[in-house]
């Protein structure tokens, strides 16, 4: 060995704090230290050993140099009879000679490979003994205090390294926890965020299973859920190991699922092996060894079972549980948010459909109409494609209403709606209006013709009798159509339109479709203009009554006059009842008018009544009177008082269809009628409902047979029969027939040839103005029907009545 300067040890210092400062690990940095180290201290051997955990022994662990003894490996006690041993207990630095004869047994082993002189230094952190750093020489002059000094300082920067590295590797082993807790955490926090975006058990159930999988690094999570019944359950999801696959359902009995439910908390199952029961025994097959099972309640019951299972051994299988336990509870929470949340979506459709929805028929009502049709024509005038809207009003569906009853009429509007949506084609959708009106709306029109088509389709559904209650009954629709964009482009032009084009198929004469056209809307404004000013009409002295006189045929003398209302309307003229009499009934003006003719006609009468006293006057009462028929009765009760005249001298005319829609309502009042002596007359005889069965049950004086009958007598046999039929039907229930709209002398023959009593028609007498009257009564006082045929044929050839 030879001596160094000091500027190459400084180098060689150097290279050993370099080797030793780059050392990232124990090993490396001991390998750096016996690499370089004789270097420093020419050394033919040098040794680190640290002792074991247990303190007992020191390890060879890293060796540079002479190694065919104490190798590698080789453990040595930690006691004063081995120099590294009492270097370590003593912590100083030692230094001492190797021979054969040697108390320490260490250096006796050395002595073999012929070295002479050993020095040991400890190895020391501030918490712990470590070990120490061995060399040794054959040089038996060598070592001397100087080189042990520097041994120790070695050693002490050796131990201040290991300290290093311990530090790092502790804050290295903290960080890695905290790296896994933060892990850990971002996947709980990554669970919370999905579960409260979840939407089912399903989806609940896998978001909270892949953090068990991560968290208890599980192989197999399930979640069971009882059957009704309570015998068995089955899994309802599943991760991982899938060896009882999902859906798979199993008897409770002997289960640990059983086990748990009756238990009702959260178990432990730390050897599934060890419990006999039947699905452990599945999952110990597939090398599962460790399970926890937590109960999930819901609202105060157990609704399922959230298992998992392991193949590692945790060694705290209770914490294991705590943390199932927890995530458990996060699945409750999120289980019964959804289930609230889906009774809230529940409440909310519940409620949006009972918006747009008719309670009676279930079908759309307007505000869906209106809601629909709004978007669908934003998306028609983009297309440029065509849509029709279909307006149907039910024919007669007031009469059944009013004539049977309210749930019939009910249970009517459900068929009809039935019937109607069977008849829409693929792009059709029905709305009820309310009422009986109903809403078609026709998507992707193609042609005016295809729409006519369905909506005759619609009106021939409906042509076959509704049985109610086993009652057949009929009715039909009026269809009126508008189209998009041709009749309108909003949804209120279209509905009003199409409403217009139905009022047009009515008044047409029910039963047919109408499409839209422009005239109806003038048509339309003519007739809002006429409701107002017919409002007015009374209390401008707008209306006025002409009377025509009914003709005893025996005698030939006038016994009646009917009253007929006129009006002189400012702009319009002369306008009939036939015109205003129907609109009057619409907007509810009828009772003025009838109390204001049964008022005028008794005033007229009374007038003539002191040269005729068994005249009578005939008034024509509407069927909506006797919706009223109080009033209508207050009516004729203060007309008849105000000018003093008995009951006979009234006579009411109600059409047949009076007594279908209201057979309840009027035989009261037809009875109170009858003890005033007032006469009741049937008006327009024939042309009603066929049910004759009121003139069994009310007492009736008068048939008028309709004009349709008396015009066609003459060329139609089956017409005189029909007649003839009347008139004996009268004479059996001791009514008196009085036949309407006599224009012909030929038609009167015919009629007294029938053995009808009475006649009234133009060939007799034209309605005329009251100042006439008196006039014309006197003529036919005296000189009987021939008067007034004479007179007819003075008035026939031009001169005026
Ligand atoms: P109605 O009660 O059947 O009255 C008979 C109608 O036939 C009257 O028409 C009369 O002018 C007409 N007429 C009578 N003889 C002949 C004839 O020989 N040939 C023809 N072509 N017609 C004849 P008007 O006055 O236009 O009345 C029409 C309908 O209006 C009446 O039919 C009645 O239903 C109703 N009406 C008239 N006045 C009133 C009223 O004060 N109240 C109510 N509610 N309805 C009325
Ligand atoms: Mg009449
Ligand atoms: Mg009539």
């Amino acid at each position: 060995m030879s001596a160094r300067n000091p500027s190459s040890l400084c180098d060689i210092l150097g290279q050993l704090v370099m080797g030793v400062s780059v050392a990232n690990s124990k090993p490396d940095l001991y390998d750096a230290v016996a690499k370089h180290l004789p270097l420093l201290i020419p050394a033919d051997r040098v040794s680190i050993a640290l002792a074991t955990a247990d303190d007992t022994e020191l390890e060879v662990i890293a060796l540079e140099g002479l190694a065919d003894t104490l190798q590698q490996g080789v453990r040595l006690p930690c006691n004063s009879r081995t120099l590294v041993g009492d270097c370590w207990q003593r912590q100083i630095p030692q230094m001492a000679t190797i021979s054969e004869n040697s108390p320490y047994q260490d250096l006796v082993v050395l002595a073999k490979q012929g070295l002479m002189v050993a020095m040991s230094a400890p190895l020391i952190t501030s918490t712990r003994r470590l070990g120490t750093l061995n060399i040794a020489t054959t040089c038996a002059d060598l070592y001397g205090e100087s080189e042990l000094e520097l041994l120790a300082q070695v050693s002490a920067m050796v131990s201040a390294t290991i300290e290093r590295l311990d530090s790092i590797y502790h804050s290295q082993v903290t960080m890695e926890r905290h790296r896994r807790y933060a892990e850990r955490l971002e996947i709980l926090n990554e669970m919370g965020r999905r579960l409260s975006t979840a939407k089912t058990e399903e989806s609940t159930f896998h978001t909270v299973a892949e953090a068990i999988e991560h968290v208890l690094e599980a192989e197999r999570v399930s979640y069971v859920v009882p059957n009704p019944g309570g015998q068995s359950c089955q899994i309802f999801a599943l991760t991982g190991n899938d060896v009882i696959p999902k859906a798979h359902s199993f008897p409770l009995e002997g289960s640990g699922i059983a086990a748990v439910l009756a238990a009702d908390r959260p178990m432990a199952f730390p050897d599934l092996a060890a419990a006999a029961y039947r699905e452990h025994a599945m999952l110990v097959s597939q090398g599962l060894r460790m399970g926890w099972s937590v109960p999930i309640h819901m609202n105060g019951s157990t609704v399922g079972i959230l298992n998992a299972a392991t193949k590692i051994t945790w060694p705290f299988p209770e914490d294991a549980l705590t943390l199932l336990s927890a995530l458990g509870g996060f699945m409750e929470t999120t289980l019964e948010r959804i289930s609230a949340q889906r009774e809230v979506e529940t409440t909310l459709q519940q409620m949006e459909y009972r918006a747009f929805h008719d309670s009676l028929t279930d079908l759309p009502n307007r505000y869906w109409l209106d809601r629909t049709l709004r978007s669908d024509l934003q998306q028609h005038s983009v297309d440029h494609t065509r849509l029709a809207v279909l307006f149907v009003d039910l024919d007669g569906f007031k009469e059944v209403n009013d004539s049977l009853s309210h749930s019939i009429g009910d249970r009517l509007l459900c068929a009809v709606a039935q019937r109607l949506q069977e008849q829409l084609p693929a792009d059709g959708e029905i709305a009820r209006m309310g009422g009986d009106e109903f809403i078609v709306i026709l998507r992707n029109v193609q042609s005016n013709d295809d729409v006519s088509d369905v909506g005759q389709q619609l009106l021939n559904a409906l042509a076959p009798p509704f049985f109610i209650q086993d009652q057949p009954i009929q009715v039909r629709g009026s269809l009126g159509m508008s189209l998009f964009p041709d009749h309108g482009e909003t949804p209120d032009e279209l509905l009003k339109h199409a409403d217009l084009a139905m009022y047009a198929a009515k008044a047409g004469g029910r039963n047919r479709v109408q499409m839209y056209s422009r005239p109806m809307s003038e048509r339309l404004q003519e007739r809002i203009e006429l409701e107002q000013s017919l409002q007015q009409a009374i209390a401008r002295d707008e209306l006025f009554l002409m009377f025509q006189p009914q003709i005893e045929m025996a005698t030939g003398q006038i016994c009646a006059l009917e009253a007929l209302v006129r009006w002189r309307h400012p702009e319009r003229g002369l306008l009939s009842p036939g015109l205003f009499i129907p609109i009057a009934e619409e907007i509810g003006q009828i009772g003025d008018i009838t109390a204001w003719v049964l008022n005028r006609s008794l005033q007229t009468l009374a007038a003539l009544r002191s040269h005729h006293p068994d005249l009578y006057v005939s008034v024509n009462i509407s069927a909506q009177d006797l919706l009223e028929p109080l009033r209508l009765q207050q009516h004729i009760q203060s007309a008849l008082e105000q000018y003093q005249l008995p009951g006979t001298a009234l006579e009411l005319e109600l059409t047949e269809s009076v007594f279908f829609q209201h057979a309840s309502t009027v035989e009261g009042t037809i009875d109170r009628w009858r003890q005033q002596g007032i006469r009741l007359a049937i008006d327009d005889f024939g042309t009603g409902f066929s049910s004759l069965n009121y003139l069994l049950c009310l007492t009736i004086d008068t048939l008028k047979i309709d004009r349709a009958f008396v015009t066609s007598i003459q060329d139609n046999q089956r017409t005189q029969g029909v007649v003839e039929t009347i008139v004996s039907l009268g004479n059996t229930l001791h009514m008196t027939c009085v036949a309407e709209g006599v224009e012909e002398t030929s038609q009167l023959m015919k009629l007294k040839e029938l053995g009808c009593c009475k006649v009234q028609g133009y060939l007799l007498s034209k309605p005329m103005m009251a100042d006439q009257l008196l006039e014309f009564l006197a003529r036919n006082s005296s000189e009987g029907l021939n008067s007034l045929l004479a007179m007819h044929s003075v008035s026939s050839s031009g001169k005026p009545l």
